[in-house]
């Protein structure tokens, strides 16, 4: 028998219903992967004893013929959400050892489905971050590494446990979240897919909010085809998430093999930096020919306030964060220190619990929305915000389908390379936060390597609601530059 760990989901699940392993030998097989790469610092909680339990109960399932579509497929999951009896902490000190006594409604769907929990995956405390370096945990280690070297590499972040436990090959799949990038960045990282979908289009309720009008949950996979079958189960209405949307899911894995012919696919001309190593251009241009070679059309498209992103990103997503994070006072969830008043110990708490990046994000929050500033920062901020969504429904509306272009400026950097200066840090995301800043569905793809032999990513940014779209464009680009597996050092 081949290695189990190395099948795709979608092998997975035919070998399962062909009979031709269980669930319990593809989880243990798992688990096992999961021990030997314990240097990765991919998982901050194991769950053997929940994983074997659900395996036994799927493969009961499976031979009844009664098993749903993910049934006995081994998943990671996102420290970001609660899970029930299972130690849920955001990767924050101040969370301690909170234990939460209800699921979130997307791993719940997934459980629903029949998928398995192997344990928690590391991410950047409270999803701040783009490496992550910032989780009480410690770094995640990336799987890639330099051609010839030795020097050790983030996954990204904030979703890193999520990208590099996919990648080493630790999980069929995992769930992650993206504020501004948190599930394309790291898989541009690590040569895994991911996809952001519609802001709305999964439920919210029980993932730890970071920026409420920003976040989303999505899957990160080893194919576009396995994050396609994983979105099914994720997507959905839940009426206890306001925001989320009542519209039906559809079969998503029904548009992967679909033809893009005749597609339009814009090229904005915003995204071409100055200084962009000539590598993302490159990779650019490859993304754009392999799209044209199956029949897609590409048109230069403009999206002038591109450029306002960033900046007003790291205004609307600290005020949301700042206000979101005021419930974590000592009283109620976690971690208390004592003081000698009420109010001190609110001081000592947060003092002690928040990292450095959580506290600046705080004050940065703060900041902005305080009197006098919050007319100045916030609202211009937020305005800024309307141009960027209507920069893309003006591109949409002319005709074009999805738009092309690179995931990250750069491949995957060291561990400790970019500490020092945060703006370093948050130019990391100058090509994702667009598209939660216009609530937009993002698919990250593996394009190819770079001359060290890092992975590169594209992203496809689609219409609302067109996560279909994506999924067929990026299983092209997937089909045109084929599968990178890390070589396993470890
Ligand atoms: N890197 C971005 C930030 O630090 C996005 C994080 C995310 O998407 N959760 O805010």
């Amino acid at each position: 028998m081949t290695d189990l760990t190395s099948l795709t989901l979608a092998q997975a699940r035919s070998g399962l219903a062909s009979k031709s392993f269980t669930s319990l030998e593809l989880t243990d097989a798992h688990l096992q992967a999961i021990e030997a790469a314990r240097v990765l610092n991919a998982f901050v909680m194991e769950t053997p004893d929940q994983a074997r339990a659900m395996a036994r109960e799927a493969d009961a399932k499976i031979v009844k013929g009664e098993g749903g579509p993910l049934a006995g497929i081994p998943l990671g999951i996102k420290d970001l959400f609660a899970t029930k009896d299972v130690r849920t902490t955001a990767c924050s000190k101040i969370l301690g050892n909170f234990v939460p006594t209800y699921e979130s409604t997307v791993t719940s769907q997934l459980w629903r489905d029949g998928a398995v929990m192997l344990g928690k995956l590391n991410n950047d405390e409270f999803a701040m971050g783009s490496s992550n370096e910032t989780s009480c945990f410690g770094p995640v280690v990336n799987p890639w590494r330099r051609d010839g070297a030795n020097t050790t590499l983030v996954p990204g972040g904030s979703s890193g446990g999520s990208a590099s436990a996919v990648a080493a090959l630790l999980c069929m799949g995992a769930t992650a979240t993206d504020t501004g990038g948190s599930i394309r960045q790291p898989a541009a990282f690590t040569a895994t897919v991911g996809m952001k979908p519609t802001y709305g289009r999964c439920s919210r309720w029980g993932i730890v909010a970071f920026a409420s009008s920003l976040d989303q949950a999505g899957p990160i996979a080893r194919t576009v085809r396995d994050a396609a079958i994983l979105m099914r189960s994720m997507a959905g209405h839940d009426p206890k998430d306001t925001t989320s949307v009542d519209r039906a899911v559809p079969d998503y894995e029904a548009a992967i093999g679909k033809s893009v012919n005749g597609m339009k696919i814009g090229i904005p001309r915003e995204y071409r930096l100055d200084g962009m190593p000539a590598e993302i251009e490159k990779l650019w241009s490859e993304g754009a020919a392999w799209l044209r070679s199956a029949g897609a059309e590409l048109i230069d498209v403009s999206l002038p306030h591109t450029k306002y992103a960033l900046p007003a990103y790291y205004i609307v997503a600290p005020a949301e964060a700042s206000s979101n994070l005021a419930r974590y006072d000592g009283v109620r969830y976690g971690l208390r220190a004592p003081g000698r008043s009420v109010g001190e110990m609110y001081e000592n708490t947060r003092g002690e619990g928040f990292g450095a990046e959580v506290r600046r994000r705080v004050m940065i929050g703060t900041y902005v929305l305080s009197a006098g500033y919050y007319d100045a920062y916030y609202l211009r901020a937020q305005k800024v915000r309307t141009l960027i969504k209507k920069d893309f429904e003006d591109c949409f509306a002319s005709g074009v389908h999805a738009i092309l272009t690179p995931a990250t400026p750069s491949a995957a950097f060291g561990i400790g390379e970019k500490g020092a200066d945060p703006i370093e840090m948050y130019l990391n995301d100058i090509f994702t936060v667009t598209v939660n800043m216009a609530g937009l569905p993002g698919i990250g793809v593996p394009g190819g390597k770079d001359s060290q032999g890092l992975p590169l990513g594209l992203q496809l940014i689609g219409r609302p609601f067109d996560e279909e779209t994506l999924f067929s464009l990026g299983e092209v680009i997937e089909q045109a530059a084929g599968r990178f597996t890390p070589p396993r050092w470890w």
